[in-house]
């Protein structure tokens, strides 16, 4: 993971770990300000882009604490967090080294899904009330974009293919089960090419159907997450290796064969 995201802008520290911007992730902002500001149109040209720049912000935000929660539960189980970064599919905490047991592996994967849920439960509720009380419109569709993002975030996360966080649960159970975490790398790791493969082909379907280039973003992320996936499975293969903080990035470097 770390590879490909290299080239990224540091903006700042947030409990000790720094938070960056890979450029790829301006192009999904933009995208996002753009779909955003369609339906605040009625608003006037300035006020809409003023208010979908911020709606946008917020749901990037959401990405921020999902990635967070991943990271504060590692410190707790003793792994640091290198860097949690924004890039075009959303958001990724690099941390410093494979977690100890299968229970602090799935303790952390399953935090930043909960902390999505619990979000969108909150948008949910804070809309539920303003339903009752009355309110401005336009925050209503602020709330129901957040929740419905934070939904999806925690959703699309918990499908079982590594690297991601379904596939690092999977990875969890099978490690336990079996008391081999290279067996059970190898396994989640099969299942995270089956579902690049089947999410690339999804898209390809969709895209001939609809004759709508849309659907091709399945495609692009099918191949992000199966580049994802073969590096994650090399990185967790790396058993002598040092990882090198700051510098040129967060990526394992390995030892000299002796
Ligand atoms: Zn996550």
């Amino acid at each position: 993971m770390a590879q490909l995201l290299r080239g990224s802008m540091w903006i700042g520290r947030c409990f000790g770990i720094r938070v960056g911007i890979h450029p790829s992730w301006l192009l999904v902002f933009a995208l996002a300000v753009w779909m955003l500001s369609e339906s605040f149109g009625d608003l006037g040209a300035m006020y809409a882009l003023s208010v979908s720049v911020i709606t946008a912000l917020a749901l990037f935000g959401s990405v921020v604490v999902h990635e967070f929660a991943h990271a504060l539960i590692a410190r707790r189980f003793g792994v640091a967090t290198l860097s949690v970064r924004l890039f075009l599919f959303g958001g990724v905490a690099t941390i410093a080294a494979e977690p100890p047991t299968p229970g602090a592996e799935a303790a952390i994967a399953v935090a930043g899904p909960l902390c999505s849920a619990a979000l969108a439960g909150l948008c949910a509720l804070a809309l539920e009330a303003m339903r009752h009380l009355g309110g401005e419109p336009h925050l209503a569709l602020v709330l129901m974009a957040l929740a419905a993002a934070n939904a999806f975030l925690a959703a699309f996360n918990l499908l079982p293919a590594f690297p991601m966080d379904g596939g690092r649960i999977f990875r969890a159970a099978v490690w336990r089960l079996r008391g081999d975490r290279a067996a059970a790398t190898r396994l989640s790791s099969l299942t995270g090419m089956a579902f690049a493969l089947a999410l690339g082909l999804l898209g390809m379907e969709l895209a001939w159907q609809t004759h709508d280039w849309e659907p091709l973003w399945y495609v692009a992320l099918g191949g992000f997450v199966s580049i994802a996936t073969i590096q994650s499975y090399q990185d967790a293969r790396c058993t002598r290796c040092e990882r090198v903080p700051g510098g040129s990035g967060d990526a394992p470097q390995r030892k000299p064969a002796a």
